[in-house]
């Protein structure tokens, strides 16, 4: 106890020492007084708490009143780097109040809203951060590791020749031959954490009345490699981008997504069937979502598919289901 209030005392002293000429630290007051600026951050900043973050990061003495007038977080990045490019403080600010600015970014959102000019620095951030001012396939960025949240998409690819180490053979599934659109394969298979949730959804569908099989599953680099090629030497890059993924950005090469149909209804007409919206409402209890949903092509950039389902955990799932959020959406806002 005594030893408690000593140490109090001595914080106290402390605390009363530093802060009795300036609230700024010992380092801070060094660089302020290096530019002559000890008495404007003393007595005419407004925004202290700002300038403090700065001094304590990236200080650029040139753009101290900006500092003063901003609000600037510690993890806000890339503040001078939107001075530099000369906006006024008010649109710095508008962007430091989105969560998710990304510093090696800024470039990219300042030449993408030149040219949409119409567009909310919320949506210039998001779709920059989305890649969506860049085409498709053109910065590849590969895939390391095989966590089961992964992004795969027309800017994310798996490695060359990647094989999921954990796939497993799956129940459920169509008659290969009886259904026209059944995957032309021995067995399909799944990552084992997928698997397992797949027939656990199934089994619980069962209770509604809803007999759901799997047309198509795992799929293999070489499979997409082969039917891309195909495609690209029969009708050119266009058509071939337009209906099929390049190799290595096809989610069913990660084992983790699944086309399913039910009742025997054609897997590319279920969503008008009674029954469907148990799936959409409930699949994200088992780990599942829909991947490539109607209102969010322009984000996929792929139209809609309501066969498509995909493991992600049912942590995110429900997540992203929760929030109308679809997997791209959540790795563009992430910090
Ligand atoms: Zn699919």
């Amino acid at each position: 106890m005594k030893r408690l209030l000593i140490l109090l005392m001595a914080v106290m002293l402390v605390g009363c020492n530093s802060g009795s000429s300036s609230d700024y630290s010992e380092k801070q007051q060094k660089i302020l007084e290096e530019h002559d600026r000890l008495d404007y951050a003393n007595n005419d900043c407004e925004k202290k708490d700002s300038l403090k973050v700065m001094l304590d990061s990236d200080y650029n003495d040139n753009y101290i009143e900006s500092y003063c007038a901003l609000d600037i977080d510690k993890d806000d990045e890339g503040v001078n780097a939107l001075l530099d490019a000369k906006l006024s403080d008010k649109e710095v600010q508008a962007y430091l109040d989105i969560d998710y600015v990304r510093e090696k970014n800024i470039d990219r959102y300042l030449a993408y809203q030149k040219d949409n000019s119409d567009k909310k620095v919320k949506d210039v951030v998001l779709e920059v951060n989305l890649n969506l001012d860049e085409k498709p396939y053109e910065e590849i960025s590969v895939i390391e590791g095989e966590d089961i949240t992964m992004l795969v998409n027309k800017y994310n690819g798996l490695p060359e020749g990647y094989v999921p180490s954990d796939l497993v053979d799956i129940n459920y599934t169509c008659t290969r031959g009886e259904d026209y659109s059944c995957a032309d394969v021995d067995q399909q298979q799944l990552r084992k954490p997928a698997a397992e949730a797949y027939e656990e959804f199934v089994e619980a569908a069962k209770k509604e009345d809803l007999d759901i099989v799997a047309i198509a599953s795992y799929r293999s680099y070489a499979y997409q490699d082969g039917l891309y090629s195909y495609n690209l030497n029969a009708s050119g890059q266009e058509y071939a981008d337009q209906y099929y993924a390049r190799p290595g950005h096809s989610e069913h090469n990660s084992g983790l997504a699944v086309d399913i149909t039910f009742n025997g209804y054609n897997f590319n007409e279920i969503e008008n069937y009674d029954g469907y919206e148990w799936i959409l409402e409930n699949m994200h209890t088992y780990g599942f979502i829909l991947r490539y949903p109607q209102d969010k092509e322009d984000i996929t950039q792929y139209g809609y598919e309501s066969w498509h389902l995909r493991y992600v955990g049912e942590e995110l799932a429900t997540y992203l289901y929760e929030n109308d959020l679809t997997l791209d959406e959540y790795y563009a806002t992430m910090k």
